[in-house]
């Protein structure tokens, strides 16, 4: 399906900058340009500049004068839409944008859809969805190691080993059918041996993809963590702490609901997601008591806990209940107030909890390297090893791939029950099929439809 109208949109952030910029893609790119443009160099033809060059001029509305800048050329199939796409480069202002873009709009071009140029991309071959949805993970990226993920299946990583492992199935399922067609000619004799392997085989691969998704996650929507204490342990300070120097900028990306109670912080490259439970008491008027409880709820469902602890105070019941319903989780011992006289077991907590254990104070930020440190430790050095492994970061692709898993299960099943030829092909089917929705290789048009709704404007 090729989408024949012409598209633009301002591709570039909303806000003032020094420039910006009004993408066109599609059939009659350069004859819209060429109505808002007019080259500074009068000789200039812009439907004969040659593809990938610029040129310095005006843009106009009709006679109207609305900025001076540079157009750029690219002509289709070497596009990243595979269209004919010309950039208008102005000043950054909105409103000069915003008249540019009406402008263009007025000479032929459509307003585009959210993700409408990503989609093109994806409709016209060039990328597969798989690629098209790394583009969206690379935009909302929040560290650096988010965006070489996401730069790995840009590049089709996933998508090879996709398509590979969907030609082995296919070629099996070929055999099948012509062996069953054709008896004389192919036989199926010590078949079904040679498939457990082939299954056997795809079905480690799902398995390795599929246990990368938990890192995977982490490292692109980061790292779901509750602060538990009980009340005045110094929970507000510490979430201060964090925030007064690595709040991270969050942006907000259509189709992503940001939770108003969650803070996130950037600490050298690792994104916590920290559940503001103090927050949940003020807005609801929850007295403390329930707050403890909230967050040991949080904490149920977190990847971390960060447990405070008022070091200048003995332990309580509050600290008894937290203590065993965080006991064997994801846990950092906290002990807070270490500009006071230190009255707990350190030893105790640690063997009681059997977790790392830091000694800081929250109000005057005295120790938190070493917090900042052990959580390096903790999730760049085993727990969470960041090479150039692929990891699987999208729910929609873990999905797919825990169906494909389950129907090759059935494929396994069939041969070991010694069932008829013709079973297998069914199933393998399916798992190609599952296969085949990470990348659209799918006549599900409702599915890229649903993707490219959650892009952004210019993308
Ligand atoms: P929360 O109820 O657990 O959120 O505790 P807060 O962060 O509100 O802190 C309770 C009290 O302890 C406040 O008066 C803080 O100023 C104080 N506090 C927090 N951290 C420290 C610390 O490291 N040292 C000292 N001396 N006081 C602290």
């Amino acid at each position: 399906m090729l989408v024949n109208d012409t598209i633009a949109a301002i591709a570039t952030g909303m806000g003032n900058a020094g420039v910006g910029i009004i993408r066109i893609s599609g059939k009659n790119a350069v004859e819209v340009a060429s109505k808002v443009f007019r080259p500074a160099n009068e000789e200039k033809k812009i439907e004969s500049m040659k593809s990938y060059t610029a040129a310095f001029g005006q843009v106009y509305d009709g006679d109207k004068e609305l900025d001076e800048g540079i157009l750029l050329l690219m002509r289709a199939p070497h596009t990243y839409t595979c269209e004919d796409v010309c950039e208008l480069q102005c000043h950054g202002g909105m409103v000069v944008l915003r008249n540019v873009l009406a402008a263009v709009i007025k000479n032929g071009a459509r307003l585009a859809e959210p993700g409408e140029f990503t989609k093109r991309a994806f409709l016209n071959g060039r990328i597969d969805l798989s690629q098209a949805e790394s583009v969206m993970d690379l935009i909302s990226a929040k560290n650096d190691f988010a965006v070489k993920s996401s730069l790995m299946q840009l590049r089709g990583d996933l998508k090879n080993q996709i398509i590979d492992m969907r030609e082995q199935i296919l070629y099996n399922v070929a055999f099948i059918e012509s062996a069953l067609d054709d008896p004389e000619h192919y036989s199926l004799d010590g078949y079904p041996q040679k498939l457990q392997t082939i299954v056997d085989k795809l079905g480690d691969n799902v398995d390795k993809l599929l246990q990368t998704f938990d890192n995977g996650r982490i490292l692109k929507e980061g790292i779901k963590t509750v602060i538990v204490g009980k009340p005045n342990a110094g929970k507000s300070s510490l979430l201060n702490m964090f925030l007064g120097e690595n709040r991270a900028i969050v942006t907000d990306i259509a189709g992503t609901t940001r939770d108003t109670l969650e803070e996130v912080v950037n600490i050298n490259g690792i994104i916590l997601n920290i559940v503001d439970t103090a927050g949940i008491r003020d807005t609801e008027d929850i007295v403390e008591k329930m707050g403890v409880d909230k967050a040991l709820e949080f904490a149920s469902q977190a990847d971390l806990i960060l447990y405070v602890i008022d070091g200048s105070v003995p332990l309580d019941d509050n600290d008894k209940q937290i203590i065993s319903e965080i006991k064997g989780k994801n846990v950092i011992a906290i002990m807070n107030k270490n500009d006071l006289q230190t009255v707990v077991d350190k030893m105790w907590i640690t063997c009681e909890l059997g977790c790392d254990i830091v000694e800081l104070s929250a109000s005057t930020g005295d120790g938190k390297e070493k917090l900042y440190n052990l959580l390096n430790d903790k999730f760049f050095s085993g727990e969470l090893e960041y090479n150039d492994q692929l990891y699987i970061t999208n729910a929609r692709h873990k999905e797919e791939l825990m169906k494909t898993r389950e129907s090759l299960l059935k494929v396994r099943e069939s041969i070991d029950m010694g069932m008829e030829e013709d079973f297998f092909s069914i199933d393998l089917m399916d798992a190609y099929e599952h296969l085949g929705l990470i990348i659209g290789e799918t006549n599900r048009d409702d599915l890229a439809d649903k993707i490219f709704e959650e892009f952004c404007m210019g993308k």
